[in-house]
């Protein structure tokens, strides 16, 4: 079963390990990092949260994800963070971030949601067709 961006939000672990994530990147007006992971689901239906290697600035490098599945568990979402608030950083996806989801071959899982991006405003999707959807203030998810 897919699952929705506001079924896997329900889950406090999951919300939990991506405020971790956030807090990980160490936003700032410049000088934070991505980080990002991978929400998988196992056959039992639980989720768990798989990060991957910090990243740089504005990049991060996804782990092998083979057929949309990571450790023997179906890919549900992926996410990674845009720490840098100032000016001069994009806050919503780039298109580059929209062209690495939607000509993924390897993120086309039938459980696959897409890629959430946290940032300091908002919590946005990127959608397998690379669509762009805001799911909702990061605040109010994060409930921080
Ligand atoms: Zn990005």
């Amino acid at each position: 079963m897919k699952l929705s961006a506001f079924e896997i939000l329900q889950n406090s672990k999951v919300v939990a390990k991506l405020k971790q994530a956030w807090l990980d990147s160490e936003p700032n007006v410049s000088g934070g990092h991505e980080e990002g992971g991978f929400i998988v689901i196992d056959d039992l239906g639980f989720l768990s949260v798989v990060r991957w290697e910090k990243g740089t600035q504005n990049e991060i490098i996804l782990p092998v994800h083979q057929n949309c599945s990571v450790g023997g568990r179906a890919i549900v979402a992926s996410f990674h963070s845009h720490p840098n608030t100032g000016a001069n950083f994009q806050q919503e996806p780039s298109l580059t971030d929209v062209r690495a989801i939607r000509d993924d071959a390897e993120l086309k899982g039938e459980f696959y949601l897409g890629e959430l991006v946290i940032s300091q405003d908002n919590l946005y999707l990127i959608e397998p067709s690379g669509q762009i959807v805001v799911i909702g203030k990061t605040d109010e998810i994060f409930e921080r």
